[in-house]
């Protein structure tokens, strides 16, 4: 039996190892894939992601780039034309029309080399520092120009061959409201010498709110917010919506006005975190995908287990079956063919002889009946008869067809019944059979001492039939299997005694047609009590 198990367990574990290795293997590999795969899927669309946040910063740069140029070929052509260049009569008319013409210009300027710097500022509704004159202004400007001078000379160099460059100035003189200077070249116009200068006084704020907003909204997405931040500010001073706080997925100057920088950030949830989420969402069902083809194959597993031992199972049946069959047969036929030559002529034989033969037929149509039985219970075709009869009558009946057998076998038998037990409604023969395969088991399975003890009591609601024996045991792991068709428990001690593995499957099946149920208690070495428990009802029970 053990080794039979061990070929089934053995079969097993060849057919997990293959379905493992066929189709487990294989997904798991995937999902590792999967799984490394992630982080360069990641990068990737954080690259694409970091692209397309630098094309939209660089977009608003190069607006800021094209505005200036317009801005300053426009002023260089107003000067160009009415400017006198001896400065004998000073036309500020090209700079106020400048300052006009767009509002967030406070002012401008231009000078001509080595002469003083020409102002003029706008009172508009951005009011400037009423003190500064313009002596101050030229000294400001004058101090720039020296610090600068490397820069600007590189720009003149430029402007000879037409390319426009300024410098751009945080002009901190105005210090009610921020200003940038853009200064540049004149003499990209033939009008001009090198060294002559012009300037653009830029308001930062209407700028930034006015025209760059603009410039933004138009080409933002919805998914994504756009600011400015003022770096020695530390805060957002322009965004284009109020979501707009640190940490930015991108930061770029703003190459129009100095220490100002453009941000943006995904308003939602990011590409990046979409991605991640759809990895994580992938890895899940991956793993969700993996689990359950793990769980068909121990399912899998399991069934075939389950059939195999069954199969193997049906195989001893029919080789226990036939043994049982055949010694009892072989001992009719020895001691009828006895009988019938007349070989004996001791009486006290002769009636051993017969009872044996009515004994052994007994065991016979014991075995045939479940097997029959059993057979009609599988097919649904057995049919049961309640009428209310006392337990201890059948009880009585039983041990009256046992008594030659039980003597025989030395069996010590007690049986108690201390209180009045009401009818129960039983059928008979299924009763009888319960008893007969109880009783058969608690002597088959007590090797030594053969001791047997069958008590009928009332408890609460219920008549509890119960026989003991202190016979081999049953492990406590097996003893919820017993009740299976075709188990047998798998110690060599059972094995060496005969059984179909049917009779406790059969007791089962008769006690929840009576509306009851069996139970077992049994500690191995020590003994087994079974326990029928009968329920006590007003009418038939419904099966
Ligand atoms: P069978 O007796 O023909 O083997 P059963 O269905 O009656 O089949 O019993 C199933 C198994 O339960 C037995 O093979 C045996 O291992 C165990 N068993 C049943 N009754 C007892 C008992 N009284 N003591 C020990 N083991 C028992």
């Amino acid at each position: 039996m053990k080794k039979i198990l061990l070929d089934i367990k053995s079969s097993t574990v060849k057919l997990g190892v293959t379905l493992l290795l066929l189709l487990f293997l294989p997904m798991l590999l995937y999902s590792v894939y999967q799984v490394l795969q992630k982080n360069s899927d990641e990068q990737m669309i954080r690259n694409i992601y970091t692209r397309q946040l630098n094309t939209i910063l660089f977009s608003i740069n190069q607006y800021c780039w094209d505005q200036y140029r317009m801005w300053a070929t426009t002023f260089i052509d107003r000067l160009s034309a009415d400017v006198d260049p001896s400065l004998q009569t000073i036309n500020k008319e090209p700079l106020s029309e400048f300052v006009e013409k767009y509002p967030f210009c406070k002012g401008t300027f231009f000078r001509l080399k080595d002469k003083p710097p020409v102002f003029y500022f706008s009172d508009g509704d951005h009011p400037t520092d009423d003190k500064i004159s313009d002596k101050d202004r030229t000294q400001y400007l004058f101090k720039i120009i020296d610090s600068r001078q490397e820069d600007l000379n590189r720009l003149i160099q430029n402007a000879e061959s037409g390319y426009l460059k300024p410098l751009v100035i945080d002009w901190i003189l105005n210090r009610n409201v921020p200003i940038t200077l853009i200064l540049f070249p004149l003499n990209s116009s033939n009008q001009f010498q090198q060294g002559d200068l012009g300037g653009i006084f830029l308001m930062n704020k209407p700028f930034i709110k006015n025209m760059l907003s603009r410039q933004m909204l138009s080409i933002l997405t919805e998914n994504l917010i756009m600011g400015v931040y003022h770096e020695q500010e530390d805060r957002v001073i322009f965004a284009t919506s109020d979501k707009l706080i640190s940490p930015f997925d991108r930061v770029e100057s703003l190459w129009l006005i100095p220490d100002h920088q453009l941000v943006i950030k995904s308003a939602g949830t990011t590409l990046q975190e979409l991605a991640q989420k759809r990895t994580r969402q992938n890895l899940i069902l991956l793993g969700a995908v993996n689990l359950l083809i793990l769980l068909g194959i121990i399912i899998f597993l399991y069934n075939i287990h389950q059939q195999m031992r069954l199969a193997q199972m049906k195989t001893d049946f029919v080789a226990n079956v036939s043994h049982e069959l055949r010694t009892p047969l072989s001992l009719i036929r020895l001691y009828a063919e006895t009988l019938e030559m007349g070989r004996s002529k001791d009486p006290i034989k002769i009636k051993t002889y017969y009872r044996t033969i009515v004994q052994e037929s007994q065991r016979l149509s014991q075995l045939i009946n479940n097997i029959l039985d059993f057979s009609k219970i599988e097919s649904k075709r057995k049919r049961y008869q309640f009428i209310p009869t006392q337990l201890e009558h059948i009880l009585n009946d039983v041990l009256e067809m046992y008594t030659y057998r039980l003597n025989k076998l030395d069996v010590h038998l007690e049986k108690e019944i201390r209180q009045s037990i009401p009818d129960l409604y039983l059928d008979k023969d299924a009763i009888t059979q319960v008893m007969i395969n109880l009783l058969e088991n608690g002597i088959k399975f007590s090797p030594g001492e053969k001791i047997i003890k069958i008590n009928i009591q009332r408890l609460n609601d219920n008549v509890v039939f119960g026989i003991t024996d202190k016979g081999i045991g049953i492990p406590s792991s097996e003893q919820r299997l017993i009740f299976n068709k075709f188990y047998r428990v798998g110690s060599s001690l059972v094995h060496d005694t005969k059984g179909s593995g049917l009779g406790l499957t059969l007791v089962k099946h008769i006690m929840q047609v009576h509306g009851g149920r069996v139970t077992v208690e049994s500690q191995l070495h020590q003994g087994s009590t079974f326990s029928l428990i009968f329920p006590i009802l007003n009418e038939p029970p419904q099966k």
